[in-house]
């Protein structure tokens, strides 16, 4: 569904140009989804478990959700989005029922990716809770993963800021085996970011994005984002203290503004 993932203000996410830097986690991505659809009967004769599900990891802000939405988009597969901690439920059976639920809506969906979000929410080691929820939870994500591959259409991603904590038993080869890193862009990587993320934005001829790649150091793609946006912001009020007859011109972000949002920014 083309389109169809909005990333707010920067346009909706239509594929792979709107990711900037991430290479290497687009490539597996990419051979992962698009090798099952281009070479199908091969993939249908194949002898193993076909390996669909990945992990992404690494700190908040660096485009976990955003490249698999793009990825979605990008192979017209439906994105169905569920964030961890809405699935757990208190109400004993509901959890693993909220997971059968989500696993066969996403099987009435295929082909498409199926992604959770904080999934160290749901997906904790077992054995350290005493209300036994999550361990039931989590013996219901082994059963799902279990069921689904290539085959079924349905391809399962997850993403967390601590991998650490997740039950090993959930990594094991044939589910979430993939496990893809999603660190602080560098600086090639920012400028990158900064390019895709401001195509979209109404900018001056002298805007230098280098500039604002080279003083970013540690800022995620999401601090970036929020750069821009506050560079934005900027220019609606400087474009209101126009006379009203050019309130209808575009307001535009100069040099300065972007200057100062990066001066204000606190990643
Ligand atoms: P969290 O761990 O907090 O869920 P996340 O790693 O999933 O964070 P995203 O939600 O994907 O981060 O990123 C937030 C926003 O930052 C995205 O909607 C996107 O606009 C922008 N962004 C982050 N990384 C990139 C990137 N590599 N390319 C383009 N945009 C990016």
């Amino acid at each position: 569904l083309k389109g169809v993932a909005k990333a707010g203000k920067t346009g909706p996410i239509l594929g792979w140009d709107d990711v900037g830097g991430l290479q290497e986690v687009c490539r597996v991505i990419r051979e992962l989804l698009e090798l099952p659809v281009r070479y199908p009967k091969l993939f249908a004769s194949a002898p193993l478990r076909l390996r669909t599900g990945v992990l992404l990891y690494g700190p908040p802000g660096c485009g976990k959700t955003h490249v698999v939405a793009a990825a979605a988009a990008a192979c017209s597969l439906r994105f169905i989005p569920v964030k961890g901690p809405e699935l757990l439920d208190k109400y004993i059976g509901a959890s693993e029922k909220a997971v059968r639920d989500v696993f066969a809506r996403a099987a009435a969906a295929a082909p498409c990716i199926l992604f959770f979000d904080e999934f160290d929410a749901i997906a904790p080691k077992r054995g350290h809770d005493n209300t036994g929820v999550t361990d039931r939870v989590v013996n219901q994500l082994l059963a799902e993963l279990d069921g689904v591959s290539a085959l079924t259409g349905v391809f399962t991603f997850a993403a967390t800021n601590r991998p650490d904590l997740i039950d090993a038993a959930l990594l094991r080869p044939g589910r979430l085996d993939h496990l893809l890193f999603c660190d602080f862009p560098s600086q090639a990587e920012r400028l990158d970011i900064l390019r895709v993320l401001s195509r979209h934005l109404s900018m001056e001829d002298d805007i230098d994005l280098q500039y604002l790649s080279r003083f970013s150091e540690g800022f995620s793609g999401a601090d970036l984002k929020a750069v821009l946006s506050d560079a934005e912001l900027e220019a609606v009020h400087s474009a209101i203290e126009r006379p009203r007859e050019k309130h209808n011109q575009r307001p535009v972000i100069t040099m300065e503004m972007l200057k100062s949002a990066l001066a204000r920014a606190i990643p």
